[in-house]
């Protein structure tokens, strides 16, 4: 594939863009020498001012949300692809959220191109467990932790039970719920089930993956060994 193509399909920028780039000589080889549009260089051979290239497919990142950012690539406020070099914004395929999390809950939150690992990841029969640190307005009754693993609280508006879930209790106004399903807005459902109110919420771990301590709004891209721990 030609250079140009290469990199347009990356997201460095239209075709004329990364044209552009070429003309400025910001398109070189590991070495250092100027590469032309309509080169034919190994991938892993090119830089882009000076830095080597994203992969070209199967890029799959972790960004530590902060709350207030929303999961879409066209909603008003604040996006959570702001926090992303604009490149990945414009890649062929595209770059999506695996899942989504609330605007006002923060913590793990994963982008992939590769349809089939997503559909791993999110389906129902995987059953990943994802871990969430609530705090609540009211002090936990005690009687959370065996109505939420009991597999028959039912949240308004659906019609078969939620699977069981395993709560450990923090302190009085802390917990940690790990899930093996994604409904809409779940956590928030389910303490809102027990008569209290969720007023901060973050996911700290997916599968087998933590967040650990990636600064809030820093992401890094996963790899191949990430993906392993994940699933
Ligand atoms: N449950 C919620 O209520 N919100 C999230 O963002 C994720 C899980």
């Amino acid at each position: 594939m030609k250079l140009v193509k290469l990199l347009a399909n990356l997201g460095y920028g239209s075709r004329k863009q990364v044209a552009w780039m070429f003309r400025e000589g910001r398109v070189t080889d590991a070495a250092g020498e100027v590469l032309y549009a309509d080169d034919q260089v190994d991938h892993d051979d090119v830089r882009v001012d000076g830095e080597p290239l994203d992969p070209p497919q199967g890029l799959t990142l972790l960004l530590h949300k902060p709350a207030g950012y929303t999961c879409s690539t066209k909603d008003t406020g604040r996006l959570v692809y702001d926090l992303l070099p604009p490149r990945f914004r414009l890649r062929s395929p595209v770059l999506s959220t695996v899942g989504r999390l609330d605007r006002d809950t923060s913590g793990l939150l994963l982008f992939t191109d590769d349809g089939q690992l997503l559909h791993r990841i999110i389906s129902p029969k995987a059953a990943l467990p994802k871990v969430y640190e609530a705090t609540l307005a009211e002090p936990l009754r005690g009687d959370e932790t065996a109505l939420f693993a009991s597999g028959t609280l039912m949240l308004e508006s659906e019609t078969t039970p939620l699977k069981s879930a395993t709560l450990e209790v923090v302190d009085a106004t802390h917990a940690r719920l790990t899930l093996t399903e994604g409904r809409y807005h779940q956590v928030r459902r389910m303490f809102a089930a027990t008569g209290n109110h969720v007023v901060a919420l973050h996911r700290s771990r997916v599968g087998g993956l933590a967040l650990g301590d990636l600064p809030e709004g820093a992401w890094r891209i996963l790899s191949a060994d990430d993906i392993d721990v994940l699933m």
